[in-house]
């Protein structure tokens, strides 16, 4: 359902985005590559089937190699890491239906459905993250029985709430990548969260900033028209710059 996207495609996203948050910039790049779906339907792709979409579009738009720069939290040391997509894309197979999951927990029934980018956006204090998980919580419990009878969600136990909450994050366990990393120098060992659309992001920064260089550079020295540059293959284009000494 997906495509890829071209050069001129990417630099629109880019520039769209530029002053965006998270989950639009997210959102805009599916967007721009599965142009035949609404956007309600893209908004209401679970948090990790959105992330599998992102990590299939950096594959084909970068490679699968993905070379990440961590520092140990520890010494400080800056740490070289390479992932391969394949490493961390739990999911192949996207559902656009919004699913709902029931689960029982002693007397309690729950039927909840997984978080998506509408609920992250409307959170009023993402980085606080009690009060952003009490948020999503009332947002994607549907309902909940205590021995056949509906129960408001507010009155339902904190310990089967947690439950829930486990549940829902193994469900769309492709939300939450974490990495096991151990540090060469001072042997010490955590983990770090990997989120596809930062790291896909800050790419596409350096990325677009190299295209308008290059545009910059070939237009100055020929005088051609910024389409008919972007639109040639990054070989020829290469060429041309090794040629006028770039
Ligand atoms: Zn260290």
């Amino acid at each position: 359902m997906m495509h890829t996207l071209s050069t001129s495609e990417l630099l629109h996203v880019w520039e769209r985005g530029v002053n965006q948050s998270s989950i639009q910039r997210a959102l805009l790049l599916l967007m721009a590559a599965v142009p035949h779906l609404p956007l309600d339907k893209l908004a209401q792709l679970s948090i990790g089937q959105r992330d599998a979409c992102l990590l299939t579009l950096r594959e084909w738009t970068f490679g699968s190699q993905l070379a990440c720069l961590v520092h140990c939290p520890c010494c400080g040391d800056r740490l070289e890491l390479s992932l391969n997509v394949s490493d961390i894309r739990l999911l192949s197979e996207i559902t656009l239906d919004v699913e709902t999951f029931s689960l029982t927990v002693g007397d309690y029934d729950v039927c909840y459905r997984l978080p998506n980018s509408l609920d992250v956006a409307s959170l009023t204090h993402p980085t606080d993250l009690t009060t952003a998980s009490d948020q999503l919580l009332h947002r994607c419990l549907l309902t909940a029985h205590h021995q056949g009878e509906v129960v408001p969600i507010e009155q339902i136990p904190a310990a089967i709430v947690d439950t829930v909450v486990t549940h829902m994050a193994e469900t769309d366990s492709q939300a939450d990548i974490q990495l096991a990393l151990s540090c060469p120098v001072c042997q010490h060992h955590w983990q770090s969260v990997f989120d596809i659309v930062s790291f896909f992001w800050s790419e596409i920064n350096t990325w677009a900033y190299r295209q308008l260089r290059e545009v910059h550079v070939l237009a100055s020295a020929y005088g051609w028209r910024e389409a008919d540059i972007l639109a040639m293959t990054p070989w020829r284009r290469q060429l041309y710059l090794n040629m006028i000494g770039q």
